[in-house]
């Protein structure tokens, strides 16, 4: 009785027989893909490598066959990664569904495009990524619940340590190379400085030289107490900061725009927050 209902599910395409195929434009939205999923999903990241700018980043055609077989496609949106706008419209598909993860957060073009960083968004995912999921696959329910939860109650170690970190360091002066770390510097209550230089860094524009002299002095002269240097996206110009840094004593914090090899979400969040803590621990 029971088998001929799931052949009848089958045969009306309300569960699927196979994995559901996810492609996710950018890893860390990949890693969560596959811990809500669980074994219901085979997921595909597109941008992965911590070489690579992904402002910079071009589709090749194994992108475009691996969205245009997708069951479920995640991107990040606002200008993000347009090059996904481009390659949805070219392979249209009635039955795949797309999660825009900016526009679950009621971001919008021209707000900060790193949305991940802000601790709220990768619950807010989850949700959206499990109820699609139900959706598609309702006998796997209680699996897709259960990993939500699970993801959830690590999220909180996140939440609970930028809520610890900004208790002691609200208010403390820093800038960045780039704006990719925004997000969280705001959750951390930092007083983010040169905001207009960053953006520029991040649309490949020539700074002004009234930005770039900003910047310049608040690293050379020690006014902020630390700086994010974005290693993915670099050129002189930022290099020349990094080592005006070193010069005026302002803690040099590393990050990334896509996660690093190994390291899953709430550990990857975890190990910048710690860098940081050690970093203003010492001043
Ligand atoms: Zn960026």
């Amino acid at each position: 009785m029971k088998r001929l209902m799931l052949l009848g599910l089958l045969a009306s395409g309300l569960v699927s027989a196979a994995p559901l195929n996810i492609v996710a434009a950018e890893n860390f939205y990949g890693d969560v893909a596959r811990q809500i999923g669980g074994e219901g999903v085979t997921v595909t990241s597109i941008l992965s490598s911590p070489s690579q700018d992904p402002h910079l980043f071009e589709a090749s055609p194994s992108t475009a066959r691996a969205i245009s077989g997708a069951d479920i496609v995640v991107y990040s949106g606002i200008d993000y990664d347009p090059w996904m706008d481009k390659l949805l419209s070219a392979s249209k598909n009635a039955k795949r569904r797309v999660l825009v993860v900016a526009a679950l957060t009621g971001k919008k073009v021209g707000d900060n495009p790193h949305v991940w960083y802000d601790p709220a968004t990768m619950p807010i995912y989850a949700r959206a990524l499990r109820t699609e999921l139900i959706r598609r696959d309702p006998t796997h329910k209680g699996q897709y619940d259960a990993n939500l939860k699970r993801f959830l109650a690590a999220m909180t170690t996140v939440s609970s340590k930028v809520a610890s970190l900004r208790a002691k360091y609200a208010g403390t002066p820093v800038t960045a190379s780039e704006p990719v770390f925004g997000y969280l510097s705001d959750a951390l209550g930092f007083k983010m400085q040169n905001l207009r230089f960053q953006l520029s860094v991040m649309n490949e524009a020539e700074p002004s030289a009234v930005q770039t002299g900003a910047i310049n002095d608040d690293l050379r002269s020690g006014k902020v107490k630390l700086f994010f240097y974005n290693t993915q996206v670099t050129d002189p110009l930022t290099e020349k900061l990094r080592s005006l840094a070193k010069q005026g004593g302002v803690s040099v914090v590393g990050v990334t725009e896509t996660a690093p090899p190994g390291l899953t979400y709430v550990p990857w969040m975890l190990s910048q927050l710690k860098t940081i803590q050690a970093a203003l621990a010492k001043k």
